[in-house]
């Protein structure tokens, strides 16, 4: 945990520009192996942050950059060594709080922000995907929002959990058993810790598994909601496992994609019996929540 791992700055004209880059890097680098986000600094300017567990090959960056803005973005890029312990606790500590529905998303130092009919979620520092900054996520924040108005949903499956920020908002709302899963160690341990931070460790089970085979993931299906938030290439891949683990009347919400994915998306669920019930485009990315008819 305390090797050094580098992290790739950009410092953009715009929030338009910022959510563009950070949205085709997301898209082009394994996920496993960086973190890709765009904010917000209190002074108003937006950055693009990259890390990379292993350090990078900096041309190829630059070259992704250039394809994504312009050679000046690519030029204006810079690269720093940082502990791996400290990705997020570093990005987060410039961070506002995000608001998603009723869900405010928040790191420890801005604890005050969370007011009385607010869901506080809040997301300690660690090498974990899910700060709530991200597109992504907000938009499974605000799918599960409006779900929960319509309904209870009694079992519910986090897969590819990061942060654990989404099984946490569930547990919030549903106040029931939540089964998180995600491929990297390191995430269900940082998903564990603040499903700790935020008292829901106990209805909140953390499980290392790829994909959907592990024994955990069949044994409690089928499951009447379900999240992915794990980018285009795995949910195609897993679009027969996955969709068979939702109930009859179930509710599935995927995303990590691009705008111009959802019709792919939609056509491999479609064939599985998973009918589209709200599409959620939101700073480049697009969530999407389907329903077993
Ligand atoms: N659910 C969080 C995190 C999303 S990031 C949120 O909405 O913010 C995607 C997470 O999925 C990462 O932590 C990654 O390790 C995990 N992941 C990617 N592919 C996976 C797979 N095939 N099986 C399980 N987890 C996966």
């Amino acid at each position: 945990m305390n090797e050094a791992t580098t992290v790739a700055r950009l410092v953009c004209t715009d929030q338009a520009a910022a959510r563009r880059i950070s949205a085709y890097m997301a898209e082009t680098l394994d996920a496993n192996d960086t973190a890709c986000g765009s904010f917000e600094t209190d002074d108003g300017v937006w950055h693009v942050a990259v890390h990379f567990r292993e350090p990078p090959d900096q041309h190829m960056v630059r070259e992704l950059v250039a394809l994504a803005a312009d050679d000046a973005a690519a030029a204006a890029l810079t690269f720093e060594n940082v502990e791996a312990k400290d990705w997020v606790a570093e990005s987060l500590s410039g961070l506002k709080p995000v608001r998603a529905g009723r869900f405010i998303v928040h790191g420890a130092h801005d604890r005050a922000a969370v007011k009385s009919n607010d869901l506080g979620i809040e997301i300690e520092a660690a090498l974990a995907f899910g700060t709530g900054h991200h597109g992504t996520t907000r938009g499974c924040l605000l799918a599960l929002d409006a779900l929960a108005k319509q309904r209870r949903y009694q079992r519910v499956l986090d897969l590819g959990t990061g942060s654990g920020v989404l099984a946490i908002a569930a547990a919030k709302v549903f106040h029931t058993r939540i089964l998180a899963t995600d491929i990297d160690r390191i995430a269900v341990i940082a998903a564990r810790s603040n499903a700790q931070l935020n008292r829901a460790a106990p209805k909140v089970t953390l499980a290392h598994a790829t994909g959907t085979k592990a024994q955990i993931i069949s044994a409690q299906a089928p499951y009447d909601l379900v999240f992915a938030n794990i980018l285009m290439a795995p949910l195609m891949r897993l679009a027969v496992p996955l969709s068979r683990l939702v109930a009859p009347h179930g509710r599935l919400v995927l995303s990590g994609l691009l705008p111009a994915h959802a019709k792919a998306i939609l056509g491999i669920y479609g064939a599985q019996g998973l009918k589209l019930v709200r599409r959620i485009p939101l700073e480049g990315w697009m969530t999407l929540v389907l329903k077993r008819g």
